[in-house]
């Protein structure tokens, strides 16, 4: 009998093998099977395409028995998934099997993991659990969704104030889960930043959860993945990736804030894991759980079209209240050279000191200094691989890129005039931020928190895609030590937590997420940074940030006060801030989106041509663009931008270099895609792209619902 086989290879099809006489192969079976010179683990996929010789059919040579085969809807998804994002299906299997090591049989291995269940791990401690009262609104939020655990496919909306209880209402939500045997996966956005959460679930359930992450080792991984499939792993936290694990028996998928970019994957399958999980619930026919205290518009849009449901919780946990906002125009303060703290920021940051308050500093710039300038001639240092400026970085004397990792030496003397002595940096980064916070507060306790200064720091980061367009430390899957946080991270969480730090300076890995009970005092140094460049979703993202940092602020007995310095303070995002109307600042976007049909009211795709011969580069992408008109039906150009042209053809934007031209030695255009919400895009995608000879010299990334602008 024959049976096809995907393999987590590129390729977009499974291949037919032959199950030997006396194997038993049924799809969703792990099988390792010859491929080229090697042996490699793969899944039955269904039936064989039968196009194949069969003397040129190789055997199976082994099935991994002692798991439970990959469930058909798995494969569904899998196969949906690929679809949706345009990424060979294996591609998206390999996401599901990464670790193929765990495929191999225990005894093989010789791991000798005793009697199933038994072994002690960090999910069966022995601690007493002990859940939170909840208050009524809670309550009522926490037993709606209890309710959906029995009823299929659902979404449902957890929108609520920072400080809430969001986290304890969907806490109530797993243990019910859990009460009916099943297993719950959360997803983060920046899990070695979750310390606190960490701890919180510990103490509610009297058990830890099992992590997974870009950054934990392949032994965890391979026992984690191993105790999803065989369903000993109750409850699973983790970035992104974790949606592609194979559960046993899933009950439901909760997305913690579910607005967060760090959501979107932007290397190898491009896809959005808030939209993944969707529709990895839609395929479990379980619900999934959207958390958020400023919801996406996307995510709000759907809420408007009756596809989810939306709990709200209206007010902070025990009566704490909101933060107070502030907005500094900056255009009336005459900031001395090299001074980036506003005199009313520091009058605040004096007085918070003195009362023995914490506080906080964001600047979204790591480094010191994004620039390095030479005075004598104006020489600027580019990096050689990109178009980017280098950033200096004092602490460690050197010039660094934040898109490739380049890093030199800065010079004695200018490259280009030879004067020597004259380089100035130019500009702001926390550390050049800290060193005017010292200067101020003396004997106040700084620390900074950048993914530099902590362990996350140093090459375990850095992504193969240029850094998200509003910030500079990219929001993406963090890779950190085993035990779910560095420990320079774990610590710098913990000292701020016990009121061992004063002022906490960093990039936008301080807004996530943290609770410092004696935090009274947040500072925006740079509110209007993210409203700059070509990002559709620029206003609402720059929203989101701010709201969330405004909301570490005074989350108990403390008033809190937010300071945003900005040079834009008549701009909507500032004013809804100052205002607290998110929902008059989302229903002004979500205009602005449906009059220029941009998602999502409208959808989108980006497709980015990378070479390092920028003429053949152009070339393809023209040619590329050539075809797509051939696309459209009835071959004529649609230059308008109307709804009705738009339904039975997209239109082709470009091509144009990319707003990052050169990445990695790589020139890059763009060609986008725009079309109406009920076209057929990923099938034009396809039939597009089908027939395409891609020179290997050429890279051609295609990004369905772009969320970076790069
Ligand atoms: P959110 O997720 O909405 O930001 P959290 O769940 O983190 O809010 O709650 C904020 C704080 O209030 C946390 O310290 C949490 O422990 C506390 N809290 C919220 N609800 C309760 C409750 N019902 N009982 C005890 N503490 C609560
Ligand atoms: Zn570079």
């Amino acid at each position: 009998m024959n049976i096809s086989v995907l393999l987590p290879l590129v390729f977009g099809k499974s291949f037919d093998y032959r199950a030997p006489e006396g194997m038993d192969i049924k799809p969703g079976d792990y099988v390792r099977v010859p491929f080229g010179r090697k042996s490699v683990w793969g899944v039955a996929w269904g039936e064989a395409s039968g196009e194949v010789e069969e003397k040129k059919i190789k055997s199976i040579e082994q099935v991994a028995t002692h798991l439970p085969p990959m469930s058909k809807t798995m494969r569904t998804f899998i196969d949906w998934v690929a679809w949706y994002t345009l990424a060979p299906s294996g591609m998206v299997l390999k996401m599901a099997l990464p670790v193929p090591a765990a495929l191999e049989s225990p005894k093989v291995r010789g791991e000798g993991r005793g009697a199933r269940g038994k072994k002690i791990t960090a999910s069966s401690s022995t601690l007493d659990p002990r859940p939170s009262t909840l208050s009524s609104d809670q309550q009522s939020a926490a037993t709606s969704l209890r309710t959906k655990l029995d009823t299929g496919f659902s979404v449902s909306v957890l929108d609520g104030v920072t400080g809430s209880g969001k986290t304890e209402v969907y806490f109530d939500v797993i243990a019910a889960c859990l009460a009916q045997g099943k297993q719950a996966l959360v997803l983060l956005p920046e899990i070695a930043l979750s310390v606190q959460w960490l701890a919180r679930f510990a103490e509610g359930f009297g058990f830890a959860p099992d992590i997974w992450h870009s950054g934990v080792s392949p032994a965890r991984k391979r026992e984690t993945w191993r105790k999803a499939a065989q369903g000993e792993a109750k409850v699973i936290v983790g970035a992104r990736s974790a949606l592609f694990l194979p559960f046993a028996q899933l009950g439901t998928i909760i997305v913690d804030e579910e607005h967060d970019a760090s959501y979107k994957q932007e290397d190898g399958v491009i896809y959005h894991a808030r939209d993944m999980a969707v529709a990895r619930a839609r395929h479990e026919k379980i619900p999934a759980i959207l958390v958020s205290a400023t919801p996406s518009l996307e995510t709000e849009y759907n809420i408007t079209h009756g596809r989810y449901a939306r709990m709200h919780l209206p007010t902070r946990h025990n009566e704490a209240e909101l933060p107070e906002i502030k907005l500094i125009d900056m255009r009336t303060q005459a900031l001395p050279t090299g001074s980036w703290i506003s005199e009313p920021l520091k009058a605040a940051l004096l007085t918070a000191m003195a009362e023995g308050k914490q506080a906080m500093l964001f600047m979204n710039r790591r480094g010191y200094a994004p620039l390095m300038l030479c005075r004598a001639c104006g020489h600027r240092f580019l990096c050689p691989h990109c178009a980017a400026y280098l950033v200096l970085h004092r602490g460690r004397a050197r010039l660094l890129c934040h898109h490739c990792g380049y890093e030199t030496s800065p010079p004695k003397a200018c490259p280009q005039c030879k004067e020597e002595g004259k380089m100035i940096p130019f500009g702001p980064g926390v550390e050049r931020v800290a060193e005017e916070a010292r200067a101020l507060l003396p004997d106040a306790r700084i620390a900074v928190m950048t993914s530099d200064s902590t362990a996350l720091g140093k090459g375990t980061r850095r992504s193969k895609e240029p850094a998200k367009g509003s910030g500079d430390d990219p929001a993406g899957e963090v890779s950190c030590s085993e035990t779910g946080g560095s420990v320079p991270l774990e610590k710098l969480i913990k000292d701020m937590m016990a009121g061992n730090i004063d002022l906490l300076i960093g990039t936008q890995m301080i807004a996530k997420g943290h609770h410092f009970a004696g935090l009274a005092l947040v500072g925006v140094l740079d509110a209007d940074m993210g409203l700059a460049g070509g990002d559709l979703r620029a206003g609402e993202r720059t929203y989101q940030l701010l709201h969330q940092l405004a909301g570490r602020a005074g989350r108990e007995k403390t008033k809190g006060m937010a300071w945003l310095q900005t040079y834009m303070p008549e701009h909507p995002v500032m004013q809804a801030l100052l205002a607290g109307q998110r929902d008059a600042f989302m229903a002004l976007e979500a205009q602005m989106r449906e009059d220029a049909l941009m998602p999502p009211y409208g959808k989108l795709a980006a497709v980015i041509v990378g070479g390092k011969n920028e003429r053949e580069t152009a070339e393809f992408t023209r040619m590329l663009v050539r075809e797509a008109h051939k696309e459209e039906t009835g071959g004529k150009r649609l230059e308008n931008n109307n709804l009705h042209s738009l339904i039975s053809n997209p239109l082709i934007l470009g091509p144009a270099p990319a707003p990052m031209p050169l990445l990695r030695g790589k020139y890059r255009y763009r060609i986008l895609i725009k079309a109406a919400k009920d076209f057929g895009l990923q099938d034009w995608l396809t039939r597009w792209l089908a027939d395409l000879k891609i020179p290997s010299s050429i890279r051609v990334k295609i990004d369905v619902e772009p969320y970076s602008f790069l």
